[in-house]
């Protein structure tokens, strides 16, 4: 599944003892973008340095009445470094500062992702990002009261408890109070209609839950009451899981920018898919889950980011369990088919992982992480899974936390020594091929002689065993620790085949007959080919603009030719064009099931040997054009038929399981 929503957490570098406090009176105009501030602070050093965004400037600096001299040095990477020495005996200081914002722009790269953002205001919206430099930070973690000024039909919000609220013909103010330590302040205002739903908490005060949609989300029969209702579910969800909601409220707020973050206490959606019915099914739950899981307990950077994998586990993914067993399969093919297509010099260990920067990335730290929780569950099992889960939320909620301490919480759950399950999967690149590479039933016919065989160096490892009977079949798990294991089995009866892991329950190296090609191979491909079909100056555009908005890395321009060997290949033509160089470099032809429907066809090719190829064939250059925008959300799939910009038919080449026959 593509998701939108690229999670940004927050770094935390600094050690939580130094929380200090910060008091910001702001006022904006979006529309004139026009901000001015007051900053009453405690900085942690006599020194105080903080960063401005250099269309912000310090107006005046004073401390117990006293006027100081702030200094400011040159602007580098959009802000410059202020400087204020504060003298003997004052703790708190003044700071005045005031500038115009720029202008609220997308700032995505050529594949949609959100480029650091700097403070930017507009009537349509306004985005004063944590990492933006809009506020004088007195150390990398601190507590903040926030009184926010805008006009009247605008709307702000911030993280945090709303302590103060007020609304008239001068304008609209709010209060918002983080008394945890935070590493940053994100501030958002728009021409918001708010509602809002309160929630009886047993623990006394009730959760403030809201939305700020557009009008025209607002105007969505259902849609605010649906997501408010969601929120609730999420939130009841989880508390039973794992321990409290730890803030006072959720808010779910629409922004202008087409990407999505997820911040303590509200997630920021970009307007144009609040509407899809995915991102309230999933998105929404992973965003309230990370006030858990990020926002709640930290992640400690240094040590590697286990949040989003935990978060995906039970989010995403317990989802898909809920729906269907066949829809949890599917994910476990999908995170193992992704991590099949990153290539082999990318493999990078999952204790590295950070953020989402790249396709490569997000299979281990998504993927790979979300595995190892299934597979933890498997071993230890639900109980002492969910026990682990919530003493890991009660000992570190609102302190930073890796993978040891994450191991540690399961260790003493189940009473199992977790060390090797970590430290494999965390440090090791990669993961093990695994096959089964003999099956022999002993000579009283009821003991299977099972031969397991891993890539060196071998992993420790639970691994399922289908045995299928003539009339059915069960599955046994197989503990392998060598790179050759051989086992015995008894079993009822002689079965007539054995199949390794055919639920995927196991992070491993797919074979290539269960790994149908898929687009993302080609989209997250080192570095990948082009070809074009045909002379057209039309189709060569429309074929380099659909190329640029597909790969992440742009791809080399190669004649027809070159489809022999080599690196992924795509082929982009019409379909008279596409037909002829298919034929005259011998590859198989239009697929049947394709040929002749929608106005654009989308194909891998399932092959044993030669450059993975892909084809894009259109009736026309328009109908090339018309791909630009959709055809990067099908990485998924294998095939996919468009009419015009709309996918009307797609899916997966089908790829079954190897059933090793049993020798008698
Ligand atoms: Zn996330």
């Amino acid at each position: 599944m593509t998701r939108v929503l690229a999670c940004l957490l927050l770094a935390l570098y600094a050690t939580l003892a130094q929380a200090a406090q910060l008091d910001l009176q702001v006022e904006l105009d979006p529309a004139a973008r026009r901000f001015k501030a007051v900053a009453d602070v405690a900085p942690a050093t006599k020194d105080f340095r903080f960063l401005l965004h250099e269309d912000l400037a310090v107006t005046s600096a004073s401390a117990g009445g006293k006027a100081l001299r702030p200094t400011a040095g040159a602007s580098r990477g959009g802000a410059r470094e202020w400087r204020i020495a504060l003298p003997a005996g004052v703790e708190r200081v003044r700071i005045d500062y005031a500038g115009a914002l720029p202008a609220l722009d997308r700032h995505l790269d050529h594949r949609g992702v959100l480029r650091a953002l700097p403070p930017m205001a507009s009537a349509e919206g306004s985005f004063l990002p944590a990492g933006g430099a809009w506020y004088p930070a007195p150390t990398a973690l601190f507590s903040y009261r926030l009184d926010v000024t805008v006009p009247a039909g605008q709307r702000a919000v911030a993280p945090g408890t709303l302590t103060a609220e007020s609304a008239d013909a001068g304008g609209y103010r709010a209060r918002f109070e983080f008394d945890q330590p935070a590493d940053g302040i994100d501030l958002m205002a728009g021409p918001w209609v708010v509602r809002e739903k309160m929630v009886p908490r047993a623990s006394g005060e009730a959760l403030r839950l809201r939305t700020y949609f557009t009008r025209e989300l607002d105007a969505v029969p259902g849609l605010a009451d649906g997501y408010l209702d969601d929120t609730q579910r999420y939130l009841e969800r989880y508390a039973g899981q794992i321990g409290a909601y730890p803030f006072a409220g959720f808010s779910v707020v629409a922004s202008p920018l087409p990407t999505g973050f997820g911040m303590p206490t509200l997630t920021y959606l970009g307007a144009d898919v609040i509407r899809l019915p995915f991102i309230r099914a999933t998105s929404l739950g992973h965003e309230v889950l990370h006030n858990w899981w990020g926002n709640g307990v930290y992640v400690d950077y240094a040590k590697g980011n286990w949040s989003e994998g935990l978060t995906t586990f039970m989010a995403d993914y317990a989802y898909k369990e809920q729906a269907s067993a066949e829809a949890a399969r599917e994910m476990r093919l999908g995170w193992l088919r992704d991590f099949a297509a990153v290539s082999a010099g990318d493999h990078t260990p999952l204790a590295g992982f950070r953020s989402r920067t790249h396709g490569a990335a997000a299979a281990v730290g998504y993927g790979k992480s979300a595995m190892l929780f299934v597979m933890l569950r498997d071993m230890i099992g639900d109980e002492a899974f969910g026990k682990g889960i919530r003493s890991f939320w009660e000992k570190h909620r609102f302190t930073r936390a890796g993978w040891s301490e994450l191991r540690a919480a399961f260790e003493e759950a189940s009473g199992k020594r977790l060390g090797e399950f970590f430290d494999q999967w965390l440090n090791r690149a990669g993961g093990p091929s695994l096959a089964i590479a003999g099956a022999r039933m002993g000579a009283s016919g009821k003991r299977l002689q099972l031969t397991i065989e891993q890539s060196a160096p071998a992993y420790a490892m639970r691994v399922p065993v289908e045995i299928v009977y003539q009339d059915g079949s069960e599955t046994r798990w197989i503990d392998v620790t060598r790179a050759r294991e051989q086992v015995d089995v008894d079993l009822p009866a002689t079965p007539a085949g054995v199949r390794l892991d055919p639920e995927l329950r196991v992070w491993r190296m797919l074979d290539r007959d269960q790994l149908p090609p898929i687009l993302r191979q080609w989209t997250i491909a080192r570095s990948p080919r082009l070809a074009i079909a045909g002379d057209a100056q039309d189709v060569h555009e429309a074929a380099g603009a659909l190329a640029q908005r597909l790969f992440e890395t742009p791809p080399r321009t190669v004649p027809l030719d070159a489809v022999s060997g080599g690196t992924p290949l795509m082929l982009i033509g019409l379909h008279a064009d596409v037909d002829t160089a298919l034929a005259r470099n011998g590859l198989p032809p239009r697929p049947p099931s394709l040929s002749g429907k929608g106005t654009a066809q989308v194909w891998t090719v399932p092959r044993n040997e030669g450059a993975p190829l892909a084809v894009v064939s259109a009736e026309h250059a328009g109908a090339l054009r018309a791909l630009l925008r959709p055809l990067p959300h099908y990485g998924a799939q294998s095939w996919i038929i468009f009419d015009g910009s709309r996918a009307i038919e797609r899916g997966v080449w089908p790829a079954p399981g190897k059933l090793v026959k049993v020798a008698l």
